[in-house]
């Protein structure tokens, strides 16, 4: 079979228990599944034996940089990593951008199953074709940045790559998250804890390969004309001066970031106001900097000079941060939410799942149903910096009542019962990030995604965004997208979000730079363009969307062979039903009735099973997926 343009040609295959290698061709796959994503999702499908613990050796943990990674195509950085998700026994995926994935590729792989448990913690060595596992018993226990300091003094290799885990991993805690090229965070469904489970602590990567693509002239010059055109476009300006941050002050004004465990929705002025002004005047950043091929840049070098957070070095502190540490924990000072955020990247640990189950905590101590001699005397005060740096660094080692919250929200409100189950915020298990009482299509989308509490997997950030009706009909073939508190059309939104999510899944383009983040970025068409010129396979931006569903359905697929959800695991926590938002759209909840319909009309769009909320075997076989039914 010919080698396909764009993509590396080869799957990396890595048994820990045996410590065996072994090199098989991407192109059957490829021929068959959407590249990336795709391939990958099947390969997680066909794989994961059934009825194991998602930290059985015997699950794959399956690595992916996308068909246009590694190439000049606009942001084409990201790697993706599935595995069965720890939080809720179902599918579970997390990105990153950074160098990783395009290194990946220039050493000739698509694709990284692990499988298996090694006896004694090791790392992967891939140096170009010749790959080796080698002993990491000295990096073991160290941080992400510690093992990262030592495995450069020792790899002595121009193009090195590296990821790694960092204790949270090591000790499998579910909000272990794996660090790609430094700072960038694969964050969700407890990637780092499956790693850790295997004994792996790290993959080094580089490679000295090329790409070829079918026609290089015109893929270089189409790719330099979207490079340049992305340049000048606001949404560019605004990111690359102040980095997604620039949202929280918005998204707060709106009333739509989850305030001391969702009890609120909108921060006080007095405690939001210095978060929003030191974004404004960049008062912590060095300069901007960007993942591999972005014109963009959204990232920033960070730094603290001053206070008792003077010395921290961070990089690329999102919005989202603000939302986990300002918001869910009550933190008014910027220079601490950062201070946090780096400590999380050294330990391991993904922001929003291991703030959740503290902020659960916080609330408990707040109803009186954790005591100071249950939380290893510690006081549990919402915005209490030194506690909340000290709860994490026992989440990472489940040390005390570290270990109590190292499982999750649900797992930890379990454990504990006295009513608490009511303050774990988590949908299908995974801990929760998004608010959803305000804006109803993200809500409905953070409730669908298949991985459990998600913005990622369809979030329509244009309901925030005032188009007009012929732009909205033209985009989204619906006449208005930007109404908060309407339910309607929000169930079209969020299918076209899942295609275009999963499309940019298939070719590893990094969301920022498309009409997810404004209607002047890149849309399925341009993305098209790129890639039919890089892989020579003719494709329109419907064709690609259209592809975009086998992923979701990839998801489904794993999701009915490994869990019972079905329509009632579609519904939101009670908490965004049960008690209103605050700030402009005080008093808004989700409405039972109007949820109902709701998911009508989504299961409806998807020609889906109303009761089940499942897809039919005409649904796999629509979308071509026959070997699923
Ligand atoms: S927009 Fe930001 S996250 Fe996306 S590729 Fe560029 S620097 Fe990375």
């Amino acid at each position: 079979m010919p080698q396909p343009f764009a993509i590396a040609g080869h799957i990396l295959r890595i048994d820990l228990t045996r410590r065996a290698v072994s090199i098989e061709p991407t192109a059957p796959l490829n021929a068959r599944f959407p590249a990336g994503m795709g391939v990958n999702n099947w390969l997680l499908l066909e794989e994961t034996p059934l009825g194991k613990e998602p930290l059985d050796p015997e699950n794959p943990l399956i690595f992916t940089a996308g068909t246009l990674v590694g190439t000049m195509a606009p942001t084409a950085c990201r790697m993706t990593v599935s595995c069965k998700n720890v939080l809720t026994g179902g599918f579970g995926s997390a990105s990153a951008g950074g160098n990783f994935g395009p290194e990946l590729k220039y050493a000739g792989f698509d694709h990284i199953v692990v499988t298996g448990r090694a006896d004694g913690p090791v790392y992967i060595d891939i140096d170009d074709q010749a790959v080796t596992i080698v002993d990491a018993g000295e990096l073991w226990g160290q941080t992400t940045w510690e093992t990262e300091q030592a495995l450069r003094a020792g790899i002595d290799r121009p193009t090195l790559e590296l990821l790694s885990i960092g204790p949270a991993g090591e000790n499998l805690a579910a909000a272990a998250c794996i660090i790609v090229s430094h700072t960038r965070s694969a964050s969700r469904c407890g990637v780092g804890a499956v790693m850790g489970s295997k004994n792996l602590k790290a993959i080094a990567v580089s490679g000295s390969r090329t790409l070829p693509v079918a026609d290089p002239q015109g893929f270089v010059s189409e790719s330099l004309a979207m490079q340049r055109y992305l340049l000048g476009v606001d949404t560019t300006r605004n990111l690359r001066k102040f980095g997604t941050s620039t949202s929280f002050e918005a998204w707060n004004h709106l009333g739509s970031i989850p305030v001391r465990n969702f009890q609120a929705t909108q921060m006080a002025a007095d405690e939001a106001d210095g978060i929003a002004t030191a974004v404004k005047e960049k008062r912590y950043i060095d300069k901007a900097f960007g993942c591999f091929g972005c014109p963009i840049m959204c990232s920033q070098y960070q730094r603290v000079k001053t206070g008792p957070h003077a010395g921290t070095r961070g990089e690329k502190v999102e919005s989202q941060d603000y939302w986990d540490f300002g918001g869910k924990l009550g933190i008014s000072d910027p220079a601490a939410v950062i201070a946090l955020s780096e400590l999380c990247t050294r330990l391991g640990l993904d922001n929003t799942n291991a703030t959740n189950p503290i902020a659960w905590a916080l609330e408990c101590f707040q109803r009186g149903l954790l005591t100071p001699e249950e939380t290893d005397g510690l006081d549990l005060e919402w915005g209490n910096v030194e506690v909340i740096g000290e709860l994490l660094e026992k989440i990472a080692h489940r040390d005390g009542i570290g270990d109590l919250l190292a499982d999750g929200s649900l797992a930890a409100a379990k454990r504990l019962g006295r009513g608490s189950e009511s303050f774990a915020l988590h949908m299908k298990g995974q801990d929760l990030a998004e608010e959803m009482r305000v804006f109803k299509g993200w809500g409905l989308a953070v409730a669908v995604a298949e991985r459990g509490g998600t913005h990622t997997q369809g979030g329509p950030l244009t309901e925030r965004m005032p188009l007009d009706a012929e732009l909205s009909m033209q985009r989204f073939g619906v006449p208005t997208a930007f109404d908060p508190a309407s339910y309607e059309h929000k169930a079209e939104l969020v299918v076209y979000y899942q295609r275009l999510h999963n499309l940019l899944e298939i070719v590893g383009i990094c969301f920022y730079a498309t009409y997810w983040c404004g209607m002047q970025m890149m849309g399925p068409d341009e993305v098209a363009r790129l890639y039919s010129l890089a892989t020579g396979k003719t494709k329109t931006g419907d064709d690609l969307m259209a592809e975009g569903e086998q992923i979701l359905y990839l998801q489904k697929a794993f999701n009915m062979r490994h869990t019972d959800f079905d329509r009632a695991a579609d519904y939101p926590p009670d908490r965004m039903m049960r008690e209103g938002a605050s700030g402009p759209h005080a008093g808004a909840r989700l409405d039972r009735a109007d949820w109902d319909q709701l998911l009508d009309q989504y299961y409806d769009l998807r020609g889906w099973d109303r009761v089940s909320g499942r897809p039919t075997p005409e649904n796999f076989r629509a979308v071509g997926l026959p070997e699923l039914v």
